[in-house]
């Protein structure tokens, strides 16, 4: 069974942001997923789990760094 299965994602282009892919003293892996049409919640969402977990700030700039790190795939 493949990933796409087991988490029951519904076929199309799905944006994810991983935040393992970035040195982190807390080594945090959090992977977060959303619809392409969601891209905007996954932002959302990775802004707050960077400024309550790694103690980033609220602004304009955080979320354009985040915007940057997305990656859409075809699921
Ligand atoms: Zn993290």
């Amino acid at each position: 069974m493949d990933v796409k299965q087991q988490l029951g994602l519904a076929p199309g282009k799905w944006v994810v942001a991983n935040c393992g892919k970035f040195p982190s003293e807390k080594n945090c892996k959090l992977v977060i997923m959303a619809p392409q049409s969601q891209r905007a919640d996954l932002v959302e969402a990775a802004a707050a789990h960077a400024m309550r977990v790694h103690g980033h700030k609220e602004s304009p700039q955080l979320r354009k760094e985040l915007d940057k790190i997305i990656v859409a795939i075809d699921v």
